[in-house]
């Protein structure tokens, strides 16, 4: 199994596990590949929305973290394959400080993701209290309107160019839902949204994750629910797998 998506020491909102550790869980759970993507530093001039400011790891650690999982590679060489990639945030109106970075950096992570966490300047996965906000202040409580803007988001995302380095695929596509036990809409008009732009993630050529850590967060489901899955397939999307682990 190859788990392409697994956090590191370097996450500030993560478990603090040191990285080696949460590479041996990973193995015990049947991982002969393990590609890490931390998440990428967020573009200069913009501020990190999330109350705690943890949501990625800063630019004078990118290469801290890139040498300990080369390192990690090499002592776990036969053992498991480890790679090393990042999380790389797409915002909207940031796209050309994004791309600098990936025209900069992108050689240097060989399997990246290319994740949707904010919208309008704040994060849609931090708290039920700040998506609350977002819900109040942007869409004057119109939980469609935000759902249908975040899939608008993801779109551009799919069709953005980010150069040769871009992320060739989406890391868990529907994460708007993830507090939809508080926050519910509909299980068949969201999937519905996300299903509408999957001609744009096919288009921009991009794959997506069947993101498993969704099962333990309050939405308690994987991401992307299974028929946004089976659409997904049916277009030629190629799908990987991903724990999340933190
Ligand atoms: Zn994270
Ligand atoms: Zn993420």
């Amino acid at each position: 199994m190859h788990d392409r998506h697994v956090h590191s020491v370097f996450c500030l909102h993560g478990s603090g596990r040191r990285t080696e550790d949460i590479l041996l869980e990973r193995i015990e759970a049947g991982a002969s590949r393990v590609t890490f993507t931390e998440h990428a530093p967020l573009p200069p001039g913009f501020d990190d929305p999330s109350p705690l400011r943890d949501s990625s790891m800063a630019m004078e650690k990118l290469m801290e973290y890139r040498a300990e999982i080369l390192e990690l590679r090499a002592r776990y060489a036969g053992k498991c394959d480890v790679r090393c990639g990042l999380e790389v945030d797409y915002i909207e109106g940031y796209e050309e400080p994004i791309r600098q970075f990936l025209d900069q950096y992108g050689e240097l992570f060989e399997d990246s993701l290319l994740s949707v966490h904010f919208l309008h300047g704040s994060c849609v996965d931090f708290s039920p209290e700040e998506f609350e906000r977002l819900l109040s202040e942007q869409y004057q409580g119109d939980l469609e309107a935000l759902y249908r803007d975040y899939y608008r988001v993801v779109a551009l995302a799919a069709r953005w160019d980010g150069g040769a380095h871009k992320p060739r695929r989406f890391g868990h596509l529907d994460l708007v839902k993830k507090f939809r036990d508080q926050f519910p809409l509909e299980s068949d008009k969201a999937n519905a949204l996300a299903i509408a732009i999957l001609p744009d993630i096919a288009a921009g050529g991009m794959g997506i994750e069947v993101n498993t850590g969704g099962l333990k967060k309050p939405c308690r489901e994987i991401y992307p629910a299974q028929p946004v899955l089976e659409a997904a397939k049916a277009l030629g999307i190629a799908l990987s797998y991903g724990s999340d682990t933190h």
